[in-house]
């Protein structure tokens, strides 16, 4: 390739990528716009189970149009394969109901990725139960109840998880195997706290 040819070509990928912004930006207008009818629906600000319906219905609706590594990221399978999330719903979520119409629909996130984020963000923090533990690597990190299904064995642990940085921990005070390979990581509700026997004071359990 010469400098000419050279030229023309940056200029085409140049081209290519604007083109791709440009596309990424009308599509994630599009979607944020879409998003919003939401708010038309009164009956999904009634409650939490209701709001962590309307949005999961809605990410269910529109899930084609987002990548796939950003769903995994958000364990966005884990999401809609729970059965009964009305068992999850934590007493004491950060969140008021009130308030989602300014915090979750005013400003528009500059990218797909972002708008799935955030609602996935939302979701997680409906039904994870939070505990008072703060993590020991991140100054900002909660740490939040889940249980992991460990690959070779299927058993099921209780952990604690970061929910800023990828730190967790077993809640049993075992030292984690560092060659268990995790199969899933699932939401923990009140009964499997129970049933895990865990010692906890979770704020978000009996308020
Ligand atoms: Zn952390």
């Amino acid at each position: 390739m010469d400098t000419k040819e050279r030229g023309k070509y940056n200029l085409l990928v140049h081209h290519k990528k604007e083109k791709t912004k440009l596309m990424e930006q009308l599509l994630t207008q599009k979607t944020w716009n879409d998003f919003r009818k939401i708010l038309n629906d009164e009956e999904a600000f009634y409650s939490f189970i209701n709001y962590y319906s309307a949005l999961l219905d809605w990410v269910k609706n529109n899930i084609e149009i987002f990548d796939t590594p950003i769903l995994q990221a958000n364990r966005i399978t884990e999401l809609l394969n729970l059965k009964h999330p009305e068992m999850y719903i934590v007493d004491n979520t950060g969140l008021s109901l009130g308030m989602e119409s300014e915090r979750m629909f005013s400003y528009r996130p500059e990218t797909l990725d972002g708008l799935m984020m955030s609602i996935t963000d939302t979701l997680w923090e409906l039904i994870t139960i939070m505990s008072e533990k703060n993590c020991p690597i991140c100054d900002d990190g909660g740490l939040g109840y889940f249980i992991i299904e460990i690959a070779s064995t299927k058993k099921r642990e209780l952990i604690l998880e970061c929910n800023t940085c990828i730190y967790f921990e077993l809640v049993s005070g075992e030292k984690w195997n560092e060659e268990n390979k995790i199969l899933r990581i699932l939401p923990a509700n009140k009964n499997d706290l129970e049933k895990f026997n865990a010692e906890y004071n979770a704020k978000n359990v009996y308020g």
